[in-house]
């Protein structure tokens, strides 16, 4: 028996998270991985541009992040009974780097940093309401577990990722287009009083790369000033990956909280909330009642060492400027291939994100734009990608990320491989078993 099969009768679903179990990759097994590669159990090696769905920004198995792991380790495990050092040492990068944070905690998944922020929002607004948009992704737990591609005739009818969730819990949500400004205008108008927190992505990048336009993100900090309702940045995938001060630093809006995670310790299991100190000193003891906060692992040794050492890389080397460059070089050589085969194609992204669409200009401002998306084509060239040992996520609407280890002579295989993976994906008309199916197949992580 393969250990794929075993996973499968020990593991429901074989797979520890939704998502891992890949339609035509179920007996994937990974082994190794270094840099910009990883290898499976029958030694095949593949580039990785899939990155985890994010967090290894400087590489798998980043030497200065190990070298940091091993030497906290060797000294210092988890007591939980006080703070440490380190733990001291992050909170104050993390507010000195990102415009919204003043206080910050530590949590050890991005999901935990999201149902903190809501669960705070409504406790010091008292209020029951939350937006979301559709698109965005936000963590597995009920207050956020909408489908992220609320169908656009659902559209302020939350479509539940998962059963068991309370309908109450999805009456207390609004989902809203995203980039549609005057639908924040009149949810704001309709129901301004009883909304305790706006919630994003700032670029979703849960369906690939939609950019918000700035008039969108300073519609939602005026609307959310003048009703005081939290505006939440949620930057787990945006955070550090797309500068150190996250997408708001880019943007130049500041939210209220913001939620980090993924790229901020290159891997290592932590995220993060953090924002205006008045806020975020509910969460200690104080008569009235502490908004609760509490986690074994928070602040373990281990991970601040590697969110330490991951900022201390990113602010000594020039681990921005490379992946940037390289983003623009593969967004700019994608777009002239596709251009050349005459594929319909919007290739784009931010950074060293990048995707695309098989679908007609101009790029996508909102999710029903990219129900023009075709899915056979989106999944069926990076079936054929991966099949040459270029992975790419092969589901539909997923983005792909490039690393400080990725080189140039990896976009130049990229270049290549995609070249070949498209024609033959044009020969045999895509992903078959998609072919029928619009692009409501489900998008998260
Ligand atoms: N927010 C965003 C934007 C995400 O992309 C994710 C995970 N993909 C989460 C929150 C949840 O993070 P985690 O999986 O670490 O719980």
């Amino acid at each position: 028996m393969t250990l794929a099969e075993r996973a499968r009768r020990v593991i429901p679903g074989g797979v520890n998270s939704g998502q891992r179990s890949i339609p035509g990759l179920t007996d994937l097994v990974i082994t190794r991985t270094q840099g910009s590669r990883f290898w499976d159990s029958t030694g095949r090696e593949f580039t990785d541009y899939h990155a985890a769905f994010g967090p290894p920004l400087l590489g798998h198995n980043d030497p200065d992040v190990a070298a940091a792991v091993a030497a906290a380790r060797a000294s210092l495990s988890l007591t939980g009974v006080a703070v440490t050092e380190g733990e001291v040492l992050l909170a104050e990068q993390l507010a000195e780097l990102v415009p919204s944070i003043e206080k910050v905690l530590l949590t050890s998944t991005g999901s935990e940093a999201t149902f903190h922020a809501l669960r705070l929002a409504r406790a010091v607004t008292g209020r029951r309401l939350v937006v979301k948009f559709q698109g965005c992704y936000h963590g597995w737990h009920d207050a956020v577990s909408l489908n992220v591609i609320s169908a656009p005739d659902r559209i302020g009818r939350p479509d539940p990722t998962s059963t068991g969730i309370l309908p109450e819990v999805l009456d207390a949500t609004l989902v809203l287009r995203f980039n549609d400004v005057e639908a924040v205008r009149r949810a704001f108008a309709d129901h301004g009083d009883d909304i305790a927190a706006v919630i994003l992505e700032p670029v979703p990048h849960n369906v690939g790369a939609l950019l918000p336009t700035d008039d969108f993100l300073r519609t939602l900090r005026e609307e959310c000033t003048r009703a005081g309702s939290v505006l939440v940045f949620d930057e787990v995938i945006t955070g550090f990956r797309h500068a150190l001060g996250g997408y708001q630093e880019v943007a130049g809006i500041v939210p209220d909280l913001t939620t980090l995670g993924k790229a901020i310790a290159n891997g290592a299991p932590v995220g993060a909330l953090g924002g205006r100190a008045d806020l975020m000193e509910h969460f200690s003891s104080r008569p009235g009642g502490p908004v609760f906060f509490a986690g074994t692992y928070n602040g373990h040794p281990d991970v601040v060492a590697a969110a330490s050492a991951t900022v201390r890389k990113l602010r000594e080397e020039p681990v921005h400027e490379h992946v940037f460059r390289l983003g623009d070089r593969v967004r700019r050589e994608l777009d002239a291939l596709y251009r050349r085969l005459d594929v319909p194609a919007v290739v784009t992204g931010f950074g060293s994100v990048f995707v695309t669409y098989f679908m007609p200009g101009p790029a996508p401002r909102s999710y029903d734009d990219l129900l023009a998306n075709d899915a056979s084509r989106f999944v069926g060239y990076r079936r054929h990608l991966v099949e040459q040992g270029v992975f790419e996520l092969p589901l539909n609407l997923k983005r792909s990320h490039l690393s400080y280890a990725h080189t140039d002579a990896d976009v130049d295989r990229l270049l290549e491989a995609t070249e070949r993976a498209v024609g033959a994906m044009l020969a045999d008309g895509g992903a078959d078993d998609l072919r029928h199916t619009s692009t409501m197949g489900g998008a998260r992580h």
